[in-house]
């Protein structure tokens, strides 16, 4: 029987209480699934602050490490917004992601049938489902080039550079093919090729990449055409592979097609099969320790961590089958509908559970 070791950074605000419910929820898969887990607790953010002084501690570093996988809650709340930006929790949240080398960012656009109203994209667009996995470079690009500031002309100017080596696009381009070849082998690669060298560079290199890959189709769009098809026709889409700043943004376009912040799980990845598992959302302080958060956005990123890190895609499966199932009779505050039981955080943890008996 396999043993999974998980590290748990509960975090912040709704943190504990979501990752308990995800928690849970593994549990249930581990039994089921015949699969042990071995957990791990580690400060992040504001509650690590509040114990040693740093958003960030050491431990919690080599906690990560030791691990095969991390579940991450959310971190930050007004507590700590007036330290100076190193000490405040999101400066842990960055530092844990370079510390463990995490370059791909996987963001599914995901429409579950009983949420579909929920969309602002038009039901004849979306059809029964929609399905799409964004893989962005998280290390490299603009967000980490050259820049400063500098005398021009007399006044003064700003720059930013975009700048890929070869080996940092091609295993991210690695990432899509190999997740495209787990989903229906289709890959979109994202670039500005008609402007930026960067970009030519960026596909170039995709195409030497998708020759190791024949079964999967490979198309290319510029971003701007990408940013309009997604809410024109995101059918046609099954993984966007696309660089940091181009990925910032149409990830949250992508993720946002299913309406609702609650629901939304992201994987990042370093080369191993390790990972760092989180929902997108942030720690909700406005509705922290009430027992409303919803949990489902952090249940699917165990099934993100099961199928992506551990191999367990069975599992995976399972567990979104029964969160679509648990969600066509009840919800929670935030994605609530008449006609549909309200019920609380703990409650829907309970049910996806009692679904996967
Ligand atoms: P947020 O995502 O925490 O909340 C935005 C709105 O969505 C709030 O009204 C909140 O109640 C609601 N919401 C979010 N998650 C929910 C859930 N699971 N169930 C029900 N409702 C939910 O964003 P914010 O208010 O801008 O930020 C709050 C704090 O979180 C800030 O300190 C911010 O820096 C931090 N943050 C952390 C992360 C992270 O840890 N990855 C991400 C974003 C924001």
């Amino acid at each position: 029987m396999n043993t999974y070791k998980i590290c748990l950074l509960k975090g912040d605000g709704i943190g504990p209480e979501i990752v308990n419910e995800a928690v849970k929820v593994l549990d249930v898969c581990a039994k089921k699934f015949n699969f042990a887990v071995e957990y791990d607790e580690a400060l992040l953010g504001g509650c690590a602050i509040d114990a040693t002084g740093s958003p960030l501690p050491q431990e919690t570093i080599d906690k990560c490490k030791a691990a095969d996988s991390v579940l991450l809650g959310a971190v930050g709340g007004p507590k700590w917004d007036k330290l100076p930006g190193s000490q405040r929790p999101e400066a842990g949240l960055l530092g844990i992601r370079g510390e463990l080398g995490l370059f791909a960012n996987l963001r599914p656009a995901v429409i579950f049938e009983p949420l579909k109203g929920a969309s602002p994209v038009k039901d004849e667009i979306i059809g029964d489902s929609l399905d799409i996995m964004v893989v962005r470079e998280l290390t490299g690009g603009i967000y980490f080039g050259e820049r400063g500031r500098r005398e021009t002309d007399g006044e003064v100017e700003a720059y930013d550079t975009e700048q890929y080596k070869v080996s940092e696009i091609k295993r991210i381009a690695k990432v899509a093919f190999d997740m495209a070849m787990k989903r229906n082998k289709k890959v979109t690669s994202v670039d500005k090729a008609n402007v930026l060298e960067a970009s030519r560079l960026w596909r170039e290199t995709v195409i030497e990449v998708a020759k190791d890959y024949p079964d999967v189709e490979l198309n290319h769009l510029y971003v701007d055409n990408t940013a309009m098809q997604l809410v024109r026709n995101p059918k046609q889409f099954d993984v966007i592979l696309t660089n940091n700043i181009f990925g910032d943004i149409l990830s949250d376009e992508a993720s946002m097609i299913s309406g609702s912040i609650g629901m939304l799980a992201s994987a990042s990845l370093s080369g191993s099969n390790s990972g760092l598992y989180e929902p997108i959302h942030g720690s909700a302080p406005d509705i922290a320790g009430q027992n409303i958060a919803n949990p489902l956005a952090t249940i699917l990123s165990v099934a993100m961590m099961l199928r992506y890190s551990l191999d367990e895609a069975e599992a995976a499966d399972a567990i979104e089958s029964a969160v679509n199932n648990v969600l066509k009779n009840n919800r929670t505050p935030d994605i609530y509908t008449e006609g549909t039981n309200n019920v609380t955080c703990v409650e829907m943890g309970d049910l996806v559970c009692k679904e996967l008996m």
